[in-house]
Parts: C-alpha cells; sequence; structure tokens
C-alpha cells in the first residue's frame, strides 16, 4: 500500500505543571509517537518517564467508549448495575436528577469536582455553569488537595497569586535549596536545569531538607534531615540569622514591604468531630494577622538562635548556619524551591510566609537567579484552577465570590443579570466528600479526578458518599477508575490531543494544542459534556422569580443560550479554525466555541496583570508566560525592567497590593500535633516516589 507518513504537531505534556513541550506523531488517525520538543524552552527536548509514554496512555484496551449507567428493569436505580446507555439516556435521567435536588434543596445540593487537568475553557465553562448557571460555589479543583497554603500565601504576600520568577532562575542562582522537595523524582526534568548548573558552575550549591533521604539528596551539596515540623524553627532561625549579622536589606525593606504578625491564637485544635463552621472559624482565624514593624519582627525572631534551631531540628549546627549563610549573603543568588512538603504542611500557610519572609529580608526576590518558587503538581493547577478560578471561593483573575464588585464585574463580562451570582463561598473539596455523605449535596459531577483513590479518608468520607441513596453521583472520565465504577452514572470523556486544549505551567506559561485525533467510540471532551449538558435547562427551572421578574428578556432561554451562544462566547466562527486541523466541539456547537471561551475569559485579565495574548497567538509558539502585553512575555513580575507594570525609577512594585508593598507575616515554630512517645515511637511521613503526580501515590515512610 501507499505510505504514509506521520504528522507531527507541538503539545504540552498532560501528566504535570512542569509543561514540557512534546512533539506527536499521528498516522491513520492514532497517535503513534511522542518525543520531547527541541523547541520548548521548559524540557529542551527531554521528557521524563512519564512523558515518554504519553501515546501509550490513550490507548488502553479498557478506554470507556460509551455512556455507563445504573440499571434495573430498563430505568435507572442506585443499586442497579453499570449498563451501556445512550448519551440522550443519560443526560436526561442526569438533567431530572440535577433539577430535583435544586428543585426540592436548592443550589447548595448540587456541586462539582473538578481539577487541574481541566483544559483552560473546560474549568471556564463548568465555572459559569456552575456559579451562574446553577447558582452555587459549589466547584473545587483537587488543587485544593495540594496547593490551597501557597495560593493564599501569594495572596496575602503579594496580593496576587502564582509565582513572580521563572524557570530561567535555574541558569541564574547561585544556591538552591529545596524545601522538603525531592525534584530529581518529582520534577525530573526542572532538576536537570539544576543538575546542569550545578555541574557546569562549580560555585553553585543544592541544600536539600528533608525528613528523609531520596534521590535528590544524592546530588546534593547538602542534604538536610530534620525531625518533621521543625522546619518553621529552621526557617525562623535564619531569619534571625540575617537580622543578627546585619543582613537586611534596609533600603528594600522601607519601601517595598510592610511587617504583619500572624494570629497564633488558634492551637492546633481540630479534630475530625468538629463541625464545618469550627473549622472554617479556625481556619478564618489562622489566616489573620496585624500591622506590625521590623523591630517587632526582629524581637519575635531573637528567640530561633542557633542552638534552639539544631536542638528542635536534630540538625548540626554547622549545616543551619552553612544554610542561613547563603541567603544572607548578599552576592549568593537563592532559589527556594518547595511543594508539598510546605503546601500540604499542617502549617502550610505559615511555611510558605517563611521563606518568602527570607527572600523579601535580603531583597532576593523577583530578580534573575533569586526567586521563592512553589513548583506545581497538575498540568493546569495554575492555567485552569487557580487563573480561572475554579476554587469554592475564586473568579477568574484573583477575583472573589464573596466580593459584590467581583461578581457585578462577571456578571456584565457574561452578560448576565445583575445578583444572579451567589456570593456564598461554596463547599470545598473536603467539604464536598463530607456533604455527600451526610446527604446535603445530593447531585454530583466528578471530571479528571479519581477521587477513591487520592482523597484523604476515602473509606469513611468519600465512598459512602458515593453510595448514599439519597445521591445522584456522575463521573467523567477516560477509564474505568475506581472513582467512576462507583458513581451513578459514568461519562466517556475524550483525552489531551482528542481535543483542542490549553494548560497553564507553575511558571505561568499559558501552551495551546490542537485536537489531532478523534476520541474512541461515544467519548467526548469534558467542554463539549458540559456545554451539551446546559441545553438540558432553562432558567425558569433553576434560576428565582426575583431574578427573573427584573430581567423577563432572559425568561424561557436555555442555559446553553445564556452562556455559551450568548454572543460573547460563540463570537468567532468556524471559518477561523486552522483548516488543517479537526475541531470536533467547535463544528458541534458550530461556532469556534474554544476561541469564544478564552476571549471571554481573557478579558477578565487584560490590563491587570494578567494579561494574557490573542488566542491565536498561542497555537503558534511553545507557551507564554504572562503578563504578555504588547506580544512580551514577562519573566519577572515585580521587578523594573523585567514587568511592564512597574513603573520607571521603582526598583520592585508589588501591585497586588494597593500600596503596591509585599507583606512580611511573622509566625512561631509550632510542635507537631503528635509526636513520637514511649508507646508510639516512630515517625510515619509521607513522600513521593518516581512518578507519580502530587496526589495520587503519596508513600509513606517511617522514620526513626
Ligand atoms: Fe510530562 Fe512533567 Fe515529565 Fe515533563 S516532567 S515529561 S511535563 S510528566
Amino acid at each position: 500500500g501507499e505510505a504514509v507518513e506521520i504528522q507531527w504537531s507541538k503539545a504540552p505534556c498532560r501528566f504535570c505543571g512542569t509543561g514540557c513541550g512534546v512533539m506527536v506523531g499521528v498516522k491513520d488517525g492514532r497517535v503513534v509517537a511522542t518525543h520531547g520538543d527541541m523547541k520548548a524552552e521548559v524540557n529542551r527536548g527531554l521528557n521524563c518517564v512519564k512523558g515518554y509514554f504519553l501515546s501509550k496512555i490513550m490507548y488502553g484496551a479498557d478506554r470507556l467508549t460509551q455512556p455507563l449507567m445504573r440499571m434495573k428493569n430498563g430505568a435507572f436505580a442506585k443499586e442497579g448495575e453499570l449498563e451501556p446507555v445512550s448519551w440522550d439516556q443519560a443526560f436526561d435521567e442526569m438533567a431530572r436528577q440535577f433539577k430535583r435536588v435544586l428543585k426540592e434543596k436548592g443550589p447548595d445540593a448540587v456541586g462539582m469536582f473538578g481539577s487541574g487537568q481541566w483544559t483552560v475553557w473546560e474549568g471556564y465553562a463548568a465555572s459559569k455553569l456552575m456559579r451562574a448557571g446553577f447558582r452555587t460555589n459549589n466547584l473545587d479543583p483537587n488543587a485544593r488537595h495540594c496547593m490551597a497554603s501557597a495560593a493564599v500565601t501569594f495572596i496575602r504576600t503579594f496580593g496576587m497569586d502564582e509565582p513572580m520568577g521563572c524557570y530561567d532562575d535555574f541558569e541564574h542562582a547561585d544556591a538552591f535549596v529545596l524545601w522538603g522537595s525531592n525534584m530529581a523524582e518529582m520534577h525530573p526534568i526542572l532538576w536537570t536545569r539544576i543538575t546542569d548548573r550545578r555541574l557546569s558552575s562549580p560555585h553553585v550549591r543544592i541544600h536539600t531538607l528533608s525528613t528523609y533521604e531520596h534521590r535528590t539528596s544524592d546530588l546534593s551539596d547538602a542534604a538536610i534531615i530534620f525531625k518533621p515540623g521543625s522546619d518553621l524553627a529552621i526557617l525562623n532561625y535564619i531569619a534571625n540569622h540575617i537580622i543578627q549579622s546585619g543582613s537586611v536589606k534596609s533600603d528594600f525593606l522601607e519601601k517595598h514591604v510592610n511587617f504583619r504578625v500572624a494570629n497564633t491564637d488558634i492551637g492546633y485544635g481540630l479534630r475530625p468531630d468538629h463541625t464545618l463552621e469550627q473549622r472554617a472559624q479556625h481556619a478564618h482565624d489562622a489566616q489573620v494577622s496585624h500591622p506590625s514593624t521590623l523591630e517587632a519582627y526582629a524581637q519575635l525572631m531573637s528567640e530561633y538562635t542557633l542552638e534552639k534551631a539544631s536542638e528542635v531540628s536534630g540538625v548540626r549546627p554547622q549545616q543551619l548556619e552553612a544554610l542561613a549563610r547563603l541567603y544572607a549573603d548578599p552576592q549568593t543568588k537563592v532559589m527556594s524551591l518547595w511543594t508539598m512538603g510546605f503546601n500540604q504542611h499542617v502549617r502550610g500557610v505559615w511555611a510558605n510566609h517563611m521563606v518568602y519572609n527570607l527572600h523579601l529580608l535580603t531583597g532576593k526576590i523577583a530578580e534573575p537567579g533569586n526567586s521563592p518558587f512553589s513548583l506545581t503538581g497538575q498540568p493546569s493547577a495554575c492555567g485552569t484552577a487557580r487563573e480561572v478560578g475554579t476554587f469554592a471561593h475564586r473568579l477568574p483573575a484573583d477575583m472573589q465570590v464573596n466580593n459584590p464588585e467581583h461578581r457585578r464585574h462577571a456578571e456584565h463580562t457574561w452578560k448576565l443579570p445583575e445578583g444572579l451570582l451567589p456570593g456564598k463561598v461554596g463547599y470545598h473539596a473536603v467539604q464536598q466528600d463530607r456533604m455527600l455523605r451526610d446527604g446535603k449535596l445530593n447531585a454530583y459531577w466528578i471530571m479528571c479526578n479519581n477521587n477513591l483513590q487520592t482523597a484523604p479518608n476515602t473509606n469513611n468520607e468519600t465512598y459512602p458518599g458515593y453510595r448514599n441513596p439519597a445521591n445522584f453521583v456522575v463521573v467523567s472520565d477516560a477509564y474505568p477508575t475506581v472513582t467512576a465504577m462507583a458513581a451513578d452514572l459514568v461519562l466517556p470523556a475524550a483525552m489531551w490531543v482528542e481535543k483542542e486544549g490549553a494548560y497553564g505551567n507553575a511558571e505561568r506559561r499559558t501552551h495551546f494544542w490542537h485536537q489531532l485525533v478523534d476520541a474512541p467510540g461515544e467519548a467526548r471532551s469534558d467542554l463539549w459534556q458540559l456545554v451539551e449538558f446546559s441545553k438540558r435547562f432553562t432558567t425558569d427551572e433553576v434560576w428565582p422569580e426575583e431574578i427573573l421578574s427584573n430581567a423577563p428578556e432572559y425568561r424561557g432561554r436555555t442555559l446553553y443560550q445564556v452562556l455559551f451562544a450568548n454572543g460573547e462566547a460563540d463570537k468567532f466562527s468556524l471559518s477561523e479554525i486552522d483548516g488543517a486541523y479537526e475541531n470536533r466541539e467547535a463544528k458541534h456547537f458550530g461556532f469556534y466555541i474554544q476561541k469564544g471561551l478564552f476571549e471571554e475569559y481573557a478579558s477578565f485579565g487584560r490590563g491587570h496583570g494578567h494579561d494574557l495574548a490573542p488566542f491565536n497567538t498561542y497555537h503558534q509558539v511553545r507557551g507564554l508566560r504572562w503578563p504578555v502585553v504588547d506580544g512580551k512575555e514577562t519573566l519577572w513580575r515585580f521587578r523594573e525592567g523585567f514587568d511592564p507594570y512597574v513603573q520607571r525609577g521603582a526598583g520592585w512594585e508589588f501591585y497586588g497590593n494597593p500600596d503596591k508593598k509585599a507583606n512580611v507575616v511573622a509566625a512561631p515554630y509550632e510542635p507537631p500535633a503528635e509526636a513520637p512517645d514511649e508507646e508510639f515511637d516512630l515517625w510515619l511521613v509521607t513522600g513521593r516516589v518516581l512518578g507519580c503526580e502530587p496526589n495520587q501515590a503519596i508513600a509513606a515512610f517511617v522514620v526513626s
């Protein structure tokens, strides 16, 4: 026969927040090969073991290819077996269940669990459907489990989410300090950039702090093993060392920093039997901070002497001092990196603050090589979970649902009646599981998640909710995961290059790809599912009368019409699609839906420091780091000369905060909630092993 050439196209890898570029080879409608993209700045042709298997993951024999619903005697039954049904049957039953719950219990009883694996427009469409369509903020991504502490601390410190630096810092730093991060196994491609720097520049040093030894320790100049929880004491000791050794950068602090002190009047206090209100109060109290001064901060830090830090942490004084000197030395450019060690810490927000404190005290921030950097795990934890705002409390561009002005802004952009969007913060991921268990969340949709594998306390808190007779649980997935198999309705999902997509990686890089192949059978993208489902509801069924009586022009229209075919999201015609590529969703809906949703979404951030480039640009390039202003990406935010938002002569401007200053927030060392005693004499700590995503397959290690 005639030889068919392999067609190669670019895409980001779908597995992690590093955001490597890959080349995808397609032949006869199938992905037949992938390799690292030599033109991708992130990975420069390399892939890790997960990336190598990108094509394999698409063609498992057990791919889901049609909807499955629990049936008995030809009708849906909670106790029935999963049987193949048509999309119409699936959506009819699903709509019936959602309408029943909305009518009987109202919007609080409807919810959705999303993901940092969602493409940008899938998360955005889900956010519109839940908040504006069903009028609930019970929408949360799995990013809640891994990076809530990081996101909160970015906002509290800089007034804006996400790192100020980027991966280019790897080539500029003189020292790398890994706070708990096992990069050699978890971020192997970024680790190659560090090892390259270390091996080609003899003066470079790597200090790795961890509660146990791992493969990152092997190549480190100092592998520091500390007692669990004592990192807080080590961080405060370094702050004290910086102050005592006169290494504080006073003029920087004067111009660009405010001092605050964390509310410490809380204690651990949280018990499994605490009510949601008590938990919410605790979370709120833990986040409060009060104005303070450098002098007061110095006073608070003064108790963290070298001796005390060494005693608390079990680390030799020489090792701690060497580490402190790196931060204090004005000639040494330091990059601090962390992941779950800080972000899943019982005092995760404090730990994040403490590392920013070190960089702010010394002015080592927002310039090449001086970079506090929170690494992410999901491919679009930044792009979709954080930037699009699929959290229970967020809207796009760092806006919040409980801020009336922000809601007005979203209603205006979405062309919706005023007062439609709910202001109550929704249930976060863990609360959702508890509400399902308790029969208070009754219509629930899960996308891109294997929650029964990854949620905490699944046997007691998660699984019972899925099988609670009061609930109707829908799972969209490409494979029959344990979560899908516990659902009442399973919807087959298209994955990765079976649809057009966009991800945002850990360094603010937005990266697009085209649809390259069709999904098998009747599998459809999450975007298709969300938008198609919206056709089954009219405003009269789901919006309250007081909204409709003030805005009668919305009466009797479908959610599809008011949310997706609203003159904004349907602005771009099919003729705008690059003819070289398939675009199944756009053809189905009759307009370039991805472009419409993206441009509408991007309008939230343009001019506000979150500027994204025009849609078409992203299909041409290997990603761009926002803010993208006048076609130019921003490598270092908040710094004159790099960030177009910083005025000339200002040096630094942390413009997320009204006074353009960052916050140093003092917090104390607090002992772990539990420590070994005579009866239970071992520490049990968690860590990740090669090839795992952050929420998945967390291994337990015993350290003595
Ligand atoms: Fe994919 Fe992450 Fe591996 Fe890069 S490091 S190839 S993005 S899994």
